[in-house]
């Protein structure tokens, strides 16, 4: 069974992903790329992609990650 997307209304499904630069374990829906760090999946802890991604100072991309599959 895969994790949906508290805000995606059951279309988007979130993968766990490590970001190359840093080998950090992050988790990532694939249509709104809302971010979490955490497998805890809720509406009142997620980022988003790009935010999460520039505060580091790397571009919100996801050839920027690597072993994307499903959580
Ligand atoms: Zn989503």
């Amino acid at each position: 069974m895969s994790v949906l997307c508290p805000f995606c209304e059951g279309q988007g499904e979130v993968y766990r992903v490590v970001v190359k630069q840093t080998s950090e374990t992050i988790y990532l829906c694939g249509e709104c790329d809302s971010v979490w760090l955490t497998e805890n999946i809720g509406e009142d802890n997620a980022t988003n992609f790009e935010d999460y991604m520039s505060e580091q100072g790397f571009e919100p991309l996801w050839s920027e990650l690597d072993y994307i599959e499903k959580l």
